[in-house]
């Protein structure tokens, strides 16, 4: 990482990047809350609405806070544009809304968010948008169902919660065969240990919600491009449709990126122990964690990523009720759909998080009524091995 040809390397922009806007002097980024900006005259604000003088106007498109978080992550990821959203699921609803039509082709993984899924397959497709779901990670796969002829290409890698790793270069080659843009998911990655953006992805979306905020706090999420998909056209639905990040959240998750490269690196330790101390336990039939040896894709993920990511999914052998009864032993980790937070998680995805994707696509997807999912926080890392000895004893 660090530092190359004089320019700042990551970390320094986590912390750094981003203008200093006001006459105080303040050490920390100042918080906007206001949802409009005055003008001096009708003049201006005739100017400001046309766009002939750059500055602000109403905070549904426009605040400087919200500004300040979308250059630090455009920096991170290394990207020219940013823009910030209510959420995750609004980033990837404005990509869609922005780059599709009625008769686009969304080629999508069925092991995306489940509300992604449910999202494309329930709402999307309703506006005459072919949407196809690959189950494979194989790139061939993925270029036949786009058919030649795709406007969008949403992978999640590493996927949540089966953990697949997808070739990013390999996928952006058949966006571009087929005339499309590929959109990465860097939710469970964040820009620290993973920049699609470098490998060829024309869009890197964020769930801001998990490791960015990481203390489990507020809501939001971000595309990452270039200046024209996203000024030219994300911005454009974002000011019309509204699904905006607030000024506040924006300034939590500012001071989430600082700290977000530390934080995912520690969890990414953590969970690769969790990994090992999972593996070969007699309740257990497979542990997915992408810097395992034992992963189908492990080389391809030290390739594509700085560090295996801070969650670990255990698949049982006992099926729902040996999770729920891994889930329920646990002590120190937190029973929620969340994870990316500095305290520890478990989740039963196929009862919660994938519920509304339904057995078929589930089955399709890989997630199994035996896969428990856990994320690893910031308590002591022996407190962690307790808790999860005491899961998967309970699971046998
Ligand atoms: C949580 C999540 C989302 C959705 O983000 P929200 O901020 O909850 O809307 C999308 N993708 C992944 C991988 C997620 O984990």
């Amino acid at each position: 990482m660090g530092g190359k040809d004089g320019k700042p390397g990551r970390r320094t922009l986590a912390v750094r990047e981003g203008p200093e806007r006001t006459g105080h002097s303040e050490q920390s980024e100042p918080l906007f809350l206001t949802s409009s900006f005055r003008f001096e005259s009708a003049e201006q604000a005739a100017a400001r609405f046309d766009d002939s003088e750059p500055g602000f106007v109403y905070s549904r498109f426009s605040n400087p806070t919200v500004e300040t978080f979308e250059r630090r992550l455009a920096a991170m990821e290394g990207t020219d544009s940013c823009f910030a959203t209510a959420s995750g699921m609004a980033a990837i609803f404005a990509a869609v809304m922005a780059l599709c039509e009625s008769g686009s082709r969304v080629v999508a993984s069925l092991q995306l968010f489940g509300a992604t899924v449910n999202l494309l397959r329930n709402y999307v497709a309703k506006f005459g948008v072919d949407v196809r779901f690959v189950d494979t990670t194989d790139p061939g796969d993925w270029a036949k169902a786009a058919g030649g002829r795709a406007d969008l290409l949403i992978v999640e890698s590493p996927s949540n919660p089966q953990l697949d790793v997808y070739d990013i270069a390999a996928l952006a080659q058949v966006a571009r065969d087929a005339g499309g843009t590929l959109l990465v998911d860097n939710c469970l990655c964040t820009p620290d240990l993973q920049n699609p953006a470098a490998l060829g992805a024309g869009l890197v979306m964020h769930s801001a919600t998990k490791y960015i905020d990481g203390q489990g706090r507020v809501l939001g999420g971000a595309l990452c491009g270039d200046e024209e998909t996203i000024r030219g056209r994300v911005r454009p639905f974002m000011r019309s449709a509204g699904p905006s990040m607030s000024p506040f959240n924006a300034w939590v998750l500012l001071k989430g990126l600082e700290t977000v490269g530390l934080r995912v690196r520690e969890m990414s330790r953590v969970a690769l122990a969790l990994a090992g101390q999972a593996e070969g336990h007699e309740a257990v039939e497979r542990v997915a964690y992408p810097f395992l040896p034992s992963h189908p894709a492990h080389g391809l993920a030290k390739r594509q990523q700085a560090a295996g990511c801070g969650v670990v999914s255990v698949f049982l052998k006992g099926g729902r009720e040996a999770a729920f009864r891994a889930v329920n032993a646990t002590r120190v980790m937190s029973i929620t759909a969340n994870f990316g937070d500095a305290k520890s998680t478990v989740t039963h995805p196929a009862s919660t998080t994938h519920l509304r994707v339904g057995e078929e696509l589930r089955a399709r997807a890989g997630i199994t009524d035996g896969l428990v999912r856990f994320s690893a926080g910031l308590e002591d890392e022996a407190d962690l091995r307790e808790d999860l000895a005491r899961a998967l004893d309970a699971a046998r």
